[in-house]
């Protein structure tokens, strides 16, 4: 095997960053962090505690109420905003080289994660300052306006796939809008999450407006979770997680944005560009290792091509190139994390007696160690088959053929989840009328994932609640006060008037 790359300066000790400060937690405890290649504690982390979340909620807030940051002009915010995007470009080679050793990602997608997260700040930044709000006038009567304004004190929970851009997604308009916040990374994979106090502090961020804390879910997300003084969650994460985080802010009644779990079909029709299908279909399910909320992750071929699809879809599945995520010829990176490793093979022995196996089917010949599948392709899988319903998170891919139209809507909808469908057809009245019957949040035709940053992003069904993204993400992160302004003589039915006269 290639001798592993580990970056320099690897940090070895993870903390919390409260009111302008890293901190231990107050109890000392901390959790160890694995590097993905060798499975080896590279690092431990503060493991923050109720106590801890308290302290950074005190500091958020006390940042809300009595500093500049809420009150700020948009254009004085975006400037800062602007700042920390700068600085994510400017070190994008350190930020993808830790990600990569973080999460096992390949190191040419986690270059794109990390332009993509200063693109999240570039584009709030440009939203709030060309932001307006209605008026609305009755002639002579009464004007009304919205006075928009943010919010408090934000809990910003992340997923341990793609971390910084994910976050860098949360924090771009939370922050835009004025609000400030706390954020509780993923426990597999807390150090890129550790970058962003430097960014925010050198980019001028007033301390206590960022605060970072580390921690397993259970204990530091819990007591976030359960805060009175939050009035906000943004969650990424799994279905199972975003119910018992709904559950548990039922008491405080906090507006919730939630981004879950996914399923989704990419459905190849007999008129489609199979070619172009293919590239797409195998990119959006084995990029960034398969640990991709919307990954295509089941594919439905029309019956005339069914043969033809899986034979070459199989034939590149096999080439594609599993290794060390820094090499850059890597296309298949190491899994995230042994738990998650083993719950990814455990799909792939079920996979074996619910399909046919066309690719891969375990650890690859040359990495004996690490967490590595191989492309793992199974075709001929019928829709009540587990590999068929559920998120196995990893490099995984359901093939089924379909008869028709109907058959096809009938199988790609028939998921408990609905958060991206893919359409593949040159038919034009086909390719809308499908689409618009998906149940899916969001539907790209004749394309993979790629997304423009002003479109609605969120799920359906068990995907989610609530949309993110351009002005919905401002939507979530403000309240819009109603006032109401009299410009005439107001005209007051005279209660208790009757009785005096
Ligand atoms: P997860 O639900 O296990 O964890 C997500 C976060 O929630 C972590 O920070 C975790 O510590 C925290 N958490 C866990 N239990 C908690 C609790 N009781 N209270 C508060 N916080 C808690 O998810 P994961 O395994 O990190 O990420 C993978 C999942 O995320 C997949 O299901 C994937 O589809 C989903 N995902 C969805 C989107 C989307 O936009 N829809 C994007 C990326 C990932």
């Amino acid at each position: 095997m290639a001798e592993h790359y580990v970056p320099d300066d690897l940090p070895t000790r993870i903390r919390h960053y409260i009111d302008g400060e890293f901190v231990d937690s107050v109890s000392g405890r901390t959790f160890d962090v694995l590097d993905p290649v060798s499975n080896e504690t590279y690092a431990t982390a503060a493991a923050g505690q109720k106590e801890d979340i308290d302290l950074a909620v005190a500091a958020a807030r006390k940042a809300f109420t009595a500093g500049p940051w809420p009150k700020m002009k948009p254009r004085e915010r975006a400037r800062i905003l602007n700042k920390i995007a700068d600085a994510v470009e400017a070190q994008e080679t350190r930020l993808a080289q830790l990600e990569t050793f973080d999460t096992g990602l390949p190191i040419t997608q986690a270059r794109g994660q990390a332009l993509r997260a200063a693109e999240n700040f570039r584009f709030f930044a440009d939203l709030v300052v060309a932001q307006f709000d209605d008026a609305m006038k009755v002639p002579g009567a009464q004007i009304n306006y919205v006075n928009r304004k943010p919010i408090g004190v934000a809990g910003l929970i992340t997923p341990w796939n793609t971390p910084f851009m994910l976050e860098s997604w949360k924090l771009a308009p939370a922050l835009a809008t004025g609000n400030t916040v706390v954020l509780k990374p993923a426990e597999f994979t807390p150090l890129s999450a550790s970058l962003w106090a430097r960014i925010f502090q050198d980019a001028g961020l007033p301390d206590g407006v960022f605060n970072l804390v580390n921690g397993l879910g259970e204990e530091a997300g819990d007591a976030l979770v359960k805060h009175p003084d939050v009035p906000l969650i943004s969650f990424t994460g799994e279905t199972t997680t975003g119910q018992t985080i709904f559950r548990n802010a039922a008491e405080n009644l906090k507006g919730l944005s939630m981004e879950l779990g996914g399923k989704s079909p990419a459905i190849i029709f007999a008129d489609a560009d199979l070619d172009a299908a293919i590239d797409s279909t195998l990119f959006g399910v084995f990029s960034l290792n398969g640990e991709r909320c919307t990954a295509g992750s089941r594919i439905l071929v029309h019956q005339d091509i069914y043969e033809e699809f899986c034979e070459k879809y199989a034939a590149r599945a096999k080439n594609i190139v599993v290794g060390d995520p820094h090499d850059p010829r890597t296309e298949v990176g190491a899994l995230v994390h042994p738990e998650h490793y083993a719950k990814v093979a455990s799909y792939v022995e079920i996979g074996k007696t619910e399909g046919r196996l066309l690719a891969g089917g375990g650890r690859p010949d040359h990495l004996p160690e690490g967490n590595y599948i191989a492309p793992t392709v199974f075709a001929d899988v019928a829709a009540d088959a587990r590999i068929f319903q559920e998120e196995i998170f990893g490099p995984v891919v359901a093939i089924t053929p379909f008869a028709d139209d109907a058959e096809a809507l009938a199988l790609a909808n028939n998921s408990k989840y609905g958060l991206a469908g893919y359409v593949w057809t040159n038919d034009l009245t086909r390719a809308h009328n499908f689409s618009q019957n998906l149940d899916a949040g969001m539907v790209w035709l004749n394309s993979h994932n790629v997304r423009d940053l002003r479109t609605p992003f969120g799920g359906v069904k068990a995907s989610g609640l609530g949309h993110e993204g351009g002005y919905r993400s401002i939507d979530f992160y403000t309240d819009q006060q109603a006032v109401h302004i009299t410009l005439g003589t107001v005209h007051t039915p005279r209660f208790g008037a009757a009785a005096a006269q």
